[in-house]
């Protein structure tokens, strides 16, 4: 091995261990609210940082869906009447940014930092 491949192995690394750090630390930073839309219409909003958990039941496209705030500051899907379940099998959304989709019912929970500002204006 050449050191100029050691050079470029080292950098990689770094590279890689960087990303994973700055992975790891967005991610660590919980959401304040959970809103969730169906249709693009925000039908409820969930505050995260109440240590009650709560259970609501949503309209969507094709019926029920059970949505958790579990009390700790994640939100979940429990219980839906789309066919393929995807939104019932994804993780618990926390982080500002996380998702829970499910299409048949046009159904997104979005996991936001705090109230609905504007975080940039392009003209
Ligand atoms: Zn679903």
């Amino acid at each position: 091995m050449k050191r100029s491949d050691r050079v470029t192995a080292v950098v990689i690394v770094c590279a890689a261990a960087m990303l994973l750090v700055v992975w790891v630390l967005t991610h660590q930073v919980k959401g304040s609210a959970a809103y969730i839309r169906v249709d693009g219409t925000i039908v409820a909003t969930v505050d995260l940082t109440s240590s009650n958990p709560s259970t609501l039941h949503i309209h969507g496209f094709l019926g029920d869906v059970e949505v958790v705030a579990d009390g700790k500051g994640a939100v979940r899907v429990v219980k839906a009447t789309c066919p393929d379940q995807i939104c019932v099998h994804t993780r618990a959304a926390y982080s500002p940014g996380d998702q829970i989709i499910c299409v048949p019912n046009h159904l997104v929970i979005t996991i936001e930092r705090g109230s609905q500002s504007i975080d940039a204006l392009t003209q």
